[in-house]
């Protein structure tokens, strides 16, 4: 008889944006002239810019002919995109990432995912709570987190993330082995600064831990003295991977086009980290689509390259408009300046999911409970700056009218 694997009846039921899509429609459903503005998207909203249309157009008429068909690519990627990676995102920087150590994908939520494949089952995993689901219940489904009980998974190491550390958690108390970190951070919005992400580069060298470090909302970054990748940071290469996304970055969300560092100077035990990914990629995976890849090339194309960037400060823009309208109303607000997330303390105590009702019912703004991304956001909840200029300026409005 076929047996299932055990862990997946493990995980809580329920998926935070399920549940938030559920109250918007059945409070949509009960309240007939409810015109609800979402703040609660987790996804880009403005079209592909001009250079990438171009680059797709270019590259599906290359696949109708003969001399320019593709077949299957390579599993890590065409060396023209890998290339264009290094010299853009790395060598800029001073970073010595070379293109064999850059591996193409169709996402960084299913990099983060994958990832784990490649590690033993009982090491310990520490993440950030709040944080991106992604990280725990992968973890959960390979058997690394434990059981699920009173909200938490007894075998992961939860770094409490909260206004007393500034977002930024504390090195673990305990020995840990795996390290997710995502900064710029979803959902909290806040940054690290190269000191800090110093410190953990510290403890993973001194621990033989291996730091999964999530840079999804980089090109989102605008203070000097963050850095836009972990191997900014001396020594990185020895104890880091990195996730990078075309998603939030180009719009790519639907498009689908990510990558993944995993530099060679990475050993755990005397064996290559490169080598074992290498090897699960090609087992595993058939590449990313020429189409897809010639589209994310066209990111770093000069025009491509201006085209994203003033869609970012149009993101960047609305998450001001959010910050000042919520500090407006007396509310305690963090993130939105490095991230398209505004990370709200709730008023009075009240609890996030409390506070999430009340909003909704008071001004028909959709946001996101904190406490959904764990037990530390409680108490605080999630706007993010991916709406209209239009959209976000009237659920401003009516916030500020209401809410005062
Ligand atoms: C959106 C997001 C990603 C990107 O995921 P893709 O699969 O590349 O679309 C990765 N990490 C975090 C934390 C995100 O919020």
């Amino acid at each position: 008889m076929a047996k299932i694997n055990e862990n997946f009846t493990k995980l809580p039921g329920s998926y935070l944006f399920s549940t938030v899509a559920r109250k918007i429609s059945e409070y949509g459903a009960a309240h007939s002239d409810a015109d609800i503005i979402k703040m609660s998207i987790g996804d880009v909203t403005l079209p592909l810019v001009p250079s990438v249309v171009d680059a797709l157009h270019k590259a599906a008429d290359e696949m109708g002919v003969q001399e320019t068909f593709r077949g299957y690519g390579p599993e890590q990627g065409y060396d023209f995109l890998r290339d264009a990676i290094v010299k853009n995102d790395y060598k800029v920087r001073g970073i010595n990432i070379t293109a064999d150590e850059i591996f193409v994908s169709d996402g960084a939520k299913s990099d983060c995912g994958n990832i784990v494949d490649i590690f033993a089952k009982d090491n310990k995993v520490a993440v950030c709570d709040p944080v991106y689901p992604v990280y725990v219940d992968t973890n959960a489904m390979s058997g690394r987190a434990g059981d699920f009980v009173g909200g938490k998974w007894s075998n992961l190491y939860y770094m409490v993330c909260n206004e007393e550390n500034g977002f930024l958690p504390d090195l673990p108390t305990e020995k840990v082995d795996m390290i997710y970190l995502c900064f710029p951070n979803n959902p909290t919005g806040m940054a690290a600064p190269k000191d800090y992400l110093e410190k953990w580069v510290g403890y993973a060298k001194e621990n033989g831990s291996v730091i999964l470090f999530d840079s999804a909302y980089e090109a989102f970054i605008t203070d000097e003295n963050v850095p836009h990748s972990i191997y900014e940071i001396e020594g990185a290469e020895e104890v880091a991977i990195e996730f990078r996304s075309f998603s939030k970055t180009a719009g790519f969300t639907g498009t689908r086009c990510a990558y993944t560092v995993v530099p060679k100077a990475l050993t755990v035990d005397g064996v290559s980290l490169n080598a074992l990914w290498n090897r699960r990629q090609c087992t595993k995976f058939n590449g990313v689509s020429y189409v897809i890849q010639r589209a994310a090339e066209a990111v770093y194309s000069p025009e491509g390259r201006a085209q994203t960037q003033a869609n970012i400060k149009y993101y960047l823009e609305n998450a001001k408009i959010i910050r000042e309208a919520l500090q407006d109303i007396g509310l305690t607000v963090f993130g939105g300046v490095n991230a398209p997330y505004i990370w709200a303390k709730t008023p009075n105590g009240m609890g996030s999911w409390e506070f999430f009702d009340y909003i909704l019912d008071k001004t028909r703004v959709a946001t996101t409970p904190g406490e959904g991304f764990g037990p530390s956001g409680e108490g605080y909840i999630r706007l993010t700056a991916f709406s209209s200029r239009e959209k976000t300026e009237e659920a401003m409005d009516r916030i500020r009218k209401t809410l005062k």
